[in-house]
């Protein structure tokens, strides 16, 4: 078995393929010297809206100020109750927290998804909203979302950090519910050269709100209607983005055929308790390719021997993450998603993935259970 190490993604293959696009958005942006609040950051949204299916794009610093903001534009903080997933990054319950509203969790399902059915049995009077993840790329049944937010009167924030151009039915991640939280973080699929951020929305009113608070509530320099916070996108990352984002479609499709082939070639390994399953009328956009394993631990270490970088995405659920240990849960509150922590591993899964490390992956999972 070789040893030579892989990367687990490798940004620098990207930033080759397209050298010419990236360097010349960059130079246009120096040259302007205009740094904030610009032509490229209004392009960005136009475009991205427009990519997902909907009227406005607010660009922000990052994917957390999305989700935040969103809140605070909602109106959201002390006394409110905010549903979501335990099973995600800790900013998604973070963000909630920093409004002063308390994050009420609900299990996960098989796909490793916000449960739908269990919803109802979490709200209370003081539920103002819910935050469904795309977890990993993979949109939930946002038929059923909608259906349980209609009848208790929930806004939905759909967390689209990961999932920039996966499907459901005939609509795109950054459709469904209020609004939706995109992230460009370097790793993401849709990634700046630095922290960036998109709500998309096709609400006028949210959209009004959104530009006041990430701009000081100010829409004429100093004249603040409102409080708000210092959150724009820099003209950088809006040109960096503008330039990658007709690549998009493509990276993800190449994504896609490399969940394929490690799906093929380790479904039936023993060992192997799960590979992704996407149902027949959504794509998944594989910000990771993540499968559920025995002795993930074990594993891991076996492939790290043999230079093969793999993650977990997460190790501790947020429930038992220090951070929110406030919120009184306790181990045993969410059996799906702390089983899910101690069995998920997430495989290298990028466009420019070589194959040779791909089949390099497999044989040693292959070995490793054989
Ligand atoms: C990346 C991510 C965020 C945060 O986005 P940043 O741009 O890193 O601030 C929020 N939620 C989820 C699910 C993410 O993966």
């Amino acid at each position: 078995m070789k040893t030579v190490p892989m990367p687990f993604l490798d940004l620098t293959a990207q930033y080759r393929s397209i050298r010419h696009d990236i360097d010349s958005a960059i130079q246009r942006v120096v040259t302007s010297a205009k740094f904030i609040q610009g032509e490229e950051g209004d392009a960005l949204e136009k475009e991205v809206a427009s990519y997902c299916g909907v009227r406005h794009g607010i660009a922000l610093n990052s994917g957390t100020d999305a989700l935040f903001l969103s809140l605070k534009a909602l109106g959201i903080g002390q006394g409110d109750e905010v549903i979501t997933t335990p099973f995600t990054f800790v900013a998604t319950a973070e963000m909630i927290a920093a409004t002063g509203a308390t994050p009420v969790f609900v299990d996960t399902d098989d796909n490793l998804l916000l449960d739908v059915q269990k919803i109802s049995g979490a709200v209370t009077a003081r539920t103002k909203a819910v935050i469904p993840v795309d977890l990993f790329g993979f949109i939930p049944d946002m038929d059923a979302m909608q259906r349980i937010a209609d009848k208790y009167s929930l806004a939905i924030i759909e967390d689209a950090a990961q999932s920039i151009g996966a499907t459901y039915g005939e609509r795109k991640a950054g459709a469904f519910g209020t609004c939706a939280c995109i992230s460009f973080f370097p790793a993401k699929n849709l990634g700046a050269y630095g922290d960036a951020g998109m709500v998309v929305t096709d609400s006028d009113e949210l959209a009004n709100t959104l530009r006041l608070l990430r701009n000081h509530g100010s829409q004429k320099k100093y004249h603040h209607e409102i409080l708000g916070y210092s959150s724009r996108l820099d003209e950088m990352q809006a040109a960096i983005l503008l330039a990658k984002l007709p690549h998009l479609d493509g990276w993800n499709e190449r994504r896609q055929a490399v969940a394929v082939r490690y799906s093929d070639a380790l479904r039936d390994v023993p060992g192997v308790l799960a590979v992704p399953v996407i149902p027949e009328n959504r794509t998944c956009v594989f910000q990771q390719y993540t499968i559920r394993v025995q002795r993930r631990n074990e594993l891991q270490g076996f492939l790290k021997s043999v230079g093969i970088p793999t993650a977990v995405h997460y190790p501790i659920p947020l429930h038992l993450q220090p951070s929110l240990a406030f919120l009184g849960y306790r181990v045993g509150d969410f059996p799906m998603a702390e089983a899910a922590s101690q069995e998920v591993l997430s495989l290298p899964c990028y466009p420019e993935l070589p194959a040779e490390h791909q089949t390099r992956i497999v044989k040693a999972i292959q070995e490793f259970y054989s």
